[in-house]
């Protein structure tokens, strides 16, 4: 197994660390520090054979982790195949994404075993992001806040169809989306918990009494905050009042400036906090690819200026890349860099269990994006590995 010294960049981690090293023992990080120290440790520890990746004064960053993305490059795991999954774990890889939950539409309970069983079996390559499990977006949703999701596969949640899932998927369910205020879905929502699968509440036209009660049952997550839930009104704050006064509910966010407005972001971020606050991309087939006529599931989707709609002119999903959500976060709305990876790292591998992942610490997995001040990837490393080099 090699083993990597990264050095000559700044370390995005609990802060900047300027002119920094990275030492990683097999697949895990054993120093994050300073230059000097790097080498010194490097000289005690190495039995070995070190390779030197030189970040060439860029930042040193956590690999991202998407826990809602549907599809990109012309592929979506709804396709089926497993050829789907691989493309889009490629094109992850490209992009600086390390892990994802390849994540499901609303769909018949045929297709959605069958993609279930898709993820089960997956076997990454290289070059390859990590599958990390799989996020199932409905069936059991509101129809009133359906979206872009399928309305004639919806249906009320089915403990006989979610055991099997799990029977298929073990821990590999990692997160589930679901309306907790259709009459019978409550009863899902304790057994999943018992599970320990996170669940989120979304495409939910949840009164605010309702969320509430549903975070109180064990709902710690909400689907892409303010698109396809209850708006906040000040006699009824909906599903996203619930989410903005109840802290422990960690907030999905699809942060590419179409779905949010730039002061909806800030009212989220100061009310959630950084910690709080996880960036998704909510990625369609069309992803990396030009405008024109798509799929999501079993809908015909068109993007035009990078969004995608349905032709009722609902958003269908984005287009968007997580670096490019980071880099908005930074750019647009002045987060500072720490803080805006954090919400595409950390708190995305912590809202489904991920441990020892998703942040440049000691002891983690040594998952990094190398990558130019303007964002451009140069290099992402999975697990110690170069999965993908620019050069
Ligand atoms: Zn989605």
């Amino acid at each position: 197994m090699k083993n990597l010294i990264i050095t000559n960049g700044t370390i995005v981690t609990d802060e900047l660390i300027p002119q920094g090293t990275v030492v990683v023992i097999g697949d895990k990080i054993i120093y994050v520090g300073d230059e000097q120290e790097g080498n010194r440790i490097k000289k005690a520890a190495d039995p070995g054979v070190f390779e030197i990746i030189d970040a060439q004064g860029g930042y040193i960053a956590p690999g991202l982790i998407d826990v809602h993305i549907h599809g990109s490059n012309g592929v979506e795991l709804m396709d089926g195949t497993e050829e789907a999954i691989r493309t889009m774990a490629r094109y992850l890889a490209e992009h600086g994404t390390v892990g994802f939950l390849p994540s499901t539409v609303t769909a018949s309970a045929e297709k959605t075993r069958h993609v279930a069983e898709l993820v089960a079996d997956y076997v990454g390559e290289e070059g390859e992001a990590e599958v990390l499990g799989i996020h199932l977006e409905g069936p059991y949703i509101n129809e009133a806040f359906k979206g872009a999701q399928y309305g004639p596969a919806i249906r009320v949640a089915d403990l006989k169809e979610l055991e099997e899932l799990y029977t298929i998927l073990g821990d590999k369910l990692r997160l589930i989306t679901l309306a907790p205020e259709v009459p019978g879905n409550e009863k899902a929502i304790s057994w999943l918990r018992e599970q320990g699968i996170t669940v989120s509440i979304g495409h939910s036209d949840a009164t605010y009494d309702q969320a509430v009660q549903a975070f109180a049952q064990g709902v710690t997550h909400a689907t892409h905050t303010y698109n396809g839930m209850k708006g906040l009104h000040h006699r009824e704050p909906g599903v996203v009042g619930a989410v903005l006064a109840t802290p422990e509910v960690k907030a999905e966010l699809i942060a590419d400036l179409v779905h949010v407005h730039p002061g909806a972001i800030k009212v989220l971020l100061q009310n959630k906090g950084v910690e709080q606050i996880v960036l998704i991309t909510d990625a369609v087939q069309a992803t990396g690819l030009p405008d024109g006529e798509y799929v999501l599931g079993d809908q015909r989707i068109f993007v035009k200026e990078g969004a995608a709609r349905l032709a009722e002119g609902n958003l269908a999903g984005s287009t968007l890349t997580l670096m490019r959500a980071v880099q908005n976060m930074v750019e647009v709305i002045g987060v500072p860099l720490v803080d805006a990876f954090r919400m595409a790292s950390l708190n995305p591998a912590q809202s489904v269990g991920l441990e020892n992942k998703g942040w440049i610490r000691e002891g983690n997995q040594a998952d990094f994006v190398l990558i130019d001040p303007d964002f451009t990837v140069q290099k992402t490393i999975i697990g110690g590995r170069v999965v993908y080099s620019n050069q």
